[in-house]
């Protein structure tokens, strides 16, 4: 068997067209405020391709840099002052942040109407509570299910894997699962015998951090497999003398899969949409109930 290969990238931008559609519609253009504290190249880069990809969808975006020494009352007063203005709808502090300062603290200042990473200990509830209708579902998270609906991947009644259980990742895609009618299985670091576990996923998400963990014969024939991994690997081959894998082990399981995301190209690009489409969801729920 030879797995379909669920194009991320293609998919991402295909969903970036349609936001873009949508924000040529409005009358002003959403706005999308991010905080940097510090100077970590990594943060820097994604932040930097945040911006990239308001502009070219129409949004206009802000950015604020803070110095690595500012104080978590400097930072919560950036926040309020996000929170207050009504050209921002969405606001992301970068993460991580440095280790003075109480991330969750930060977090929890948010507007949950604007928490458009979906960190928000309320938001994350609401996406926990049967019958709640979530205001946003976080951007890695909300771009696999993204993938698994246009790939028509069925998830109802399915048995479904997760290894992994971050906030940012694993646990909430593990919620959006569930509410999807999934039967959700979270694997993680302790637990016994992953082979037999994920051999059992007609569904099997692998979002760990280490390279290509996930080996052909713990996949079912025919299963979906979706790697959220990025990892940098030696590879004195290349060019740069590294290269990227996801936590599966792309060459053998597509070959028993039925449907597997590449990486780099799976899921990577969906998380800056799905970004984008949460922005576009905190203005428009703007205009349909004013705060
Ligand atoms: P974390 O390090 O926060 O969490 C990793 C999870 O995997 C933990 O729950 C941990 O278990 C579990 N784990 C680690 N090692 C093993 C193991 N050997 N066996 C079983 N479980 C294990 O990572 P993230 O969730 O932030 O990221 C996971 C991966 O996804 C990374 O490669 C990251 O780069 C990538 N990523 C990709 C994004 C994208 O846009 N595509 C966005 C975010 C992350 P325990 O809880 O027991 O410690």
């Amino acid at each position: 068997m030879t797995a379909t290969i669920l194009d991320g990238k293609a998919i991402a931008a295909s969903l970036r067209a349609e936001i873009a559609t949508h924000v040529a519609a409005r009358a002003a253009a959403p706005g999308l405020a991010t905080v940097l504290v510090g100077d970590d190249p990594a943060s820097a880069v994604y932040v930097r391709n945040k911006h990239k990809a308001c502009a070219e969808v129409g949004m206009h975006s802000i950015g604020i840099q803070l110095p690595a020494a500012t104080s978590q009352a400097e930072l919560l007063g950036v926040v309020a002052e996000l929170n207050a203005r009504a050209d921002v709808h969405g606001i992301l502090v970068q993460l991580p942040l440095p280790a003075h300062i109480d991330a969750l603290a930060v977090i929890s200042a948010i507007d949950v109407h604007k928490d458009v990473d979906c960190l928000h200990p309320e938001n994350v509830g609401l996406l926990a509570q049967k019958g709640r209708e979530p205001r946003f579902a976080p951007c890695t998270p909300a771009g696999v299910m993204h993938i698994l609906q246009v790939a028509n991947i069925p998830l109802a009644g399915a048995n479904a894997v997760v290894l992994g259980r971050s906030n940012i990742v694993g646990m909430p895609l593990s919620l959006l699962l569930v509410r999807a009618d999934a039967t959700v299985t979270i694997a993680h670091s302790r637990t016994g015998d992953l082979p037999a576990v994920c051999r059992a996923a007609d569904v099997l998400v692998a979002a760990v951090g280490v390279p290509e963990m996930v080996r052909a014969d713990w996949v079912k024939p025919g299963a979906t497999v979706i790697d959220v991994g990025i990892n940098r690997i030696a590879d004195p081959a290349a060019k740069s003398g590294s290269r990227l894998v996801g936590d599966v082990a792309y060459a053998e399981v597509a070959g028993r899969a039925g449907a597997i995301t590449p990486v780099p190209g799976g899921v990577g690009p969906m998380t800056i949409a799905m970004l984008l489409s949460n922005t576009l969801r905190a203005a428009e729920a703007e205009i349909k109930e004013p705060r």
